[in-house]
């Protein structure tokens, strides 16, 4: 793996004497949190959890969790993918060990795991048992004509605790493994989606049960936090409400773009270069963080998140936890860390130390 050494590590080193902001990465495999390590990473601000679910023979008990008819049946399926999941957060909290690690829970809409086209479908048909039709008939189930604004997030998870549980489960379970191995985890257990407190409460709920429950059962006890993402316009206007049921934040400005602007985050580029061009919008908003517009979301969130819970730890996990300029917005606006890809990790160490000397000099 690529590690920083020589005269770039030498600058690495002083940028970090000054920074104020903990510099995150997102990760969601053993690989990608080895390399963001070794570029200087103090944690994971989100490791998404949806990737997890494609490959080999997961997606098939997926599938199977997706087509169930009730909730017994749903159980069956997840009772599957409990193992693979283990082992994910397992080689995932093992080489981040003495970091905290931010794992969220399931966030897409559901019909993502669903092929979408005829061979696909077929295919699945064969391997599952059923005809094609019922394949077709729960595709169509599925479909919503705004599925980001629609049934993902913490909603899957309130409509169907056991996914929610299964995770929690799971993330526990590694924890409590290593820590009998003598390795020290930081579990952060994250909820998308919130735009209500009521919301983040049911969930916690769901992870805090289950972790008890697991770590009776193994006899050991994890540290670990419940929190939540700040992603929905909602949610920062009342994150002092938000804030009673939370450990953290973290602002999902990807999400709180598009909500914030009413653009959609798959199709903007569509209209936006040509925005640029006619200067209605000097940046692309989905690139660098809109200060006028979402910045005033996450500066309050900020404000009233820590007027609830002084000792809130808040970050940023959207894109624009890798761009210099966001990343100046997010030190003036008191963030504890900024989150991005492995490999802008040492782009941000520099740019969170050049906000700091900027700050200092005014
Ligand atoms: C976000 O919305 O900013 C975020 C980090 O989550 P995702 O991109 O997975 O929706
Ligand atoms: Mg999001």
């Amino acid at each position: 793996e690529p590690k920083l050494s020589g005269n770039f590590g030498k600058l690495m080193s002083w940028a970090d004497e000054i920074r104020k902001l903990k510099i995150r990465t997102n990760a969601d495999t053993p690989h990608d949190s080895e390399v963001a390590r070794n570029f200087g990473a103090e944690g994971i601000g989100l490791c998404r959890t949806e990737h997890m679910f494609f490959e080999g023979d997961r997606i098939k008990a997926v599938r199977e969790m997706i087509l169930a008819e009730d909730e017994a049946g749903r159980r069956k399926a997840l009772e599957k993918l409990l193992p693979y999941q283990r082992d994910d957060f397992y080689g995932i909290f093992k080489v981040m060990h003495d970091l905290p690690v931010t794992v969220r829970t399931l966030d897409p809409p559901l019909h993502e795991f669903l092929p979408h086209d005829e061979a696909s479908q077929k295919e699945m048909a064969e391997e599952m048992g059923i005809s094609v039709e019922e394949v077709k008939a729960k595709v169509e189930a599925l479909a919503e004509f705004n599925p980001m604004l629609g049934h993902r997030g913490c909603r899957l998870g309130i409509t169907y605790p056991e996914i929610t549980e299964m995770q929690a489960r799971a993330i526990i379970e590694a924890a409590c493994q290593l820590t009998k191995e003598g390795i020290k985890v930081f579990p952060e257990i994250m909820i998308p989606l919130i735009g209500t407190k009521a919301e983040l409460e049911h969930q916690k709920k769901v992870v805090v049960e289950t972790a008890e429950k697991v770590m009776e059962e193994m006899g050991v006890k994890v540290d670990y936090l419940v929190g939540t993402m700040i992603e929905i316009p909602r949610a920062a206007l009342t994150a002092d409400r938000v804030a009673e049921a939370a450990d953290f934040f973290s602002f999902g400005t990807n999400d709180l773009t598009q909500m914030t602007f009413g653009y959609s985050r798959d199709d903007a580029g569509k209209f936006l270069k040509e925005y640029e061009e006619k200067g209605i919008l000097p940046d692309d908003p989905f690139q660098t963080l809109d200060q006028e517009g979402v910045g005033q979301l996450v500066e309050m969130g900020v404000k009233k998140g820590r007027s609830t819970r002084p000792d809130l730890k808040v970050g940023i996990c959207g894109e624009h936890g890798g761009d210099p300029r966001s990343i100046d917005f997010c030190h003036r606006v008191g963030l504890d860390y900024v989150s991005c890809s492995p490999y802008r990790v040492p782009i941000a160490r520099l740019a969170a130390a050049q906000a700091e000397l900027r700050n200092r000099k005014k």
